[in-house]
């Protein structure tokens, strides 16, 4: 009897056991296919109850379709924000409550072009800028002004930005703020604001300095021209002439530098022998009477031919060069005019052997307004603009302009003139 009992119980406990174990299987497959969001076979449960497995294979499917549809939709989503924010031309930046990067878009790493894999790393690090860490603080309090310029030092340079700034609810479970910033890249426009400014600031000052000496000397001899002495009188009136005609070569230098940087400079390009060229400007200059103390000579290569140039420009960047050398360097000193040719262009050069310019000047020695010695530039007439006519005007026509100068040995200016006329370049 004992032994029927012990016998009828071991056969229920491997019965038992081994319903346990093929329930635990099925569990394991239920487990797994949860995890890799495949759908559960029926075979897959192998319990007694089949009809309760069934329910939960069904039910069980449904929801790892559901989850599947639902995650394709999202990185269908994900993908499509990703190639919108890729296309902006503005920096798209997420942080979370700690200022940690979470998103970044393509643009962020072209207007700052040293912030590479920022994902993870703390905003301050990689954007440094006292201002704009003050601005995210105040989006996060909501007190932030609609719109805020920010400056970030890149390097040695200055990256200016207009930056908006939300907060967003965080798509973690965590009850986290994040807050999300719009930067637009506007240096380009604060540089162009600050040339603008600069620019006005000049011409005010080169028109204010002749106008108040005109109108000086013109009260003076109103109030007193009766009992002046002619002398005088003839004294004051040349003064005037000489600062009126300042006044022209100024506004004169101004609209064709204007012209040379609008939409339609008025290039009019023609064949044209430079040799012949330069060697009737030369000509002009040997019987002007302010050269004749002057040596000219040219050394121009004999294989040079016709060029597709604007005769007249190229006669003014030319004429602008020999009066600057005629100018600044003393009587008896010596002007050479040369040309030679590559395969490709043709480099002028005007070399005097003058005071030169010092090192320091020289890279802005095209820029306009710009003078070594502005009381000598003003005695000689300079308005300070000659140079920056000559770099527009080569510019316009392909070329290039430099300079090379030593002080006490004297200067050369070069440009080049390329020998086909297909790309031109507009001045910076
Ligand atoms: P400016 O009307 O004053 O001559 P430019 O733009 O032609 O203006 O020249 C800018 C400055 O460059 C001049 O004021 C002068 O100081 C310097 N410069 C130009 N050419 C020479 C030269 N050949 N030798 C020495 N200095 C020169």
């Amino acid at each position: 009897m004992c032994i029927l009992i012990s016998i009828t119980l071991g056969i229920t406990l491997l019965f038992t056991l081994s319903a346990l174990w093929r329930q635990h299987q099925a569990i394991r497959r239920l487990h797994n296919a949860l995890l890799r969001k495949q759908p559960l076979l029926r075979e897959d449960g192998t319990s007694a109850d089949t009809s309760s497995w069934d329910h939960l294979c069904h039910a069980t499917n449904e929801l790892i379709e559901e989850v599947n549809r639902l995650q394709l939709l999202r990185s269908g989503q994900l993908t499509q924000l990703e190639a919108t924010l890729g296309s902006l031309q503005e920096a798209v930046l997420i942080v979370d409550s700690t200022n940690r990067i979470l998103l970044a878009n393509s643009a962020l790493n072209g207007i700052f072009p040293r912030a590479t894999n920022i994902l993870g790393q703390r905003l301050e690090l990689i954007l440094q800028s006292a201002s704009f860490l003050q601005y995210v603080e105040s989006v996060r309090k909501n007190e932030a002004p609609a719109q805020f310029e920010v400056e970030f030092a890149e390097g040695s340079r200055s990256i200016w930005t207009e930056v908006t700034g939300t907060t967003i609810p965080s798509l973690n479970a965590e009850k986290d703020t994040w807050a999300l910033f719009v930067l637009h890249d506007i240096t380009k426009q604060k540089k162009l604001e600050a040339v603008r400014k600069d620019f006005v600031a000049n011409v005010s000052h080169e028109l204010r300095t002749p106008l108040s000496v005109i109108k000086g000397y013109i009260e003076t001899l109103v109030d007193g021209h009766l009992d002046m002495p002619l002398a005088d009188r003839e004294r004051f009136m040349k003064t005037i002439q000489r600062h009126t005609e300042r006044l022209n070569s100024l506004l004169e230098d101004l609209l064709v530098l204007s012209r040379l940087e609008s939409i339609n400079p008025g290039l009019r390009r023609e064949s044209t022998h430079l040799t012949q060229l330069l060697n009737s400007i030369l000509e002009d200059y040997r019987v002007r009477p302010d050269c004749a103390e002057h040596k000219l000579s040219t050394s121009i290569d004999p294989a040079i031919g016709a060029v597709p140039i604007d005769p007249l420009k190229i006669t003014q960047v030319l004429e602008n060069l020999i009066d600057n050398a005629i100018k600044y360097t003393p009587k008896g000193s010596h002007i050479d005019v040369s040309a030679k040719l590559t395969e490709t262009q043709i480099e002028v050069c005007v070399r005097d052997n003058g005071p030169g310019i010092p090192e320091a000047d020289l890279p802005h020695i095209f820029e306009r307004f710009y003078r070594v010695d502005k009381g000598r530039s003003r005695e000689k007439g300079g308005t300070g603009l000659g140079l920056s006519i000559v770099k527009h005007i080569v510019h316009l026509h392909g070329g290039q302009v430099r300079v090379e100068s030593k002080l006490g040995q004297g200067t050369a200016f070069y440009f080049s003139l390329p020998l086909r006329a297909n790309d031109t370049v507009r001045a910076k």
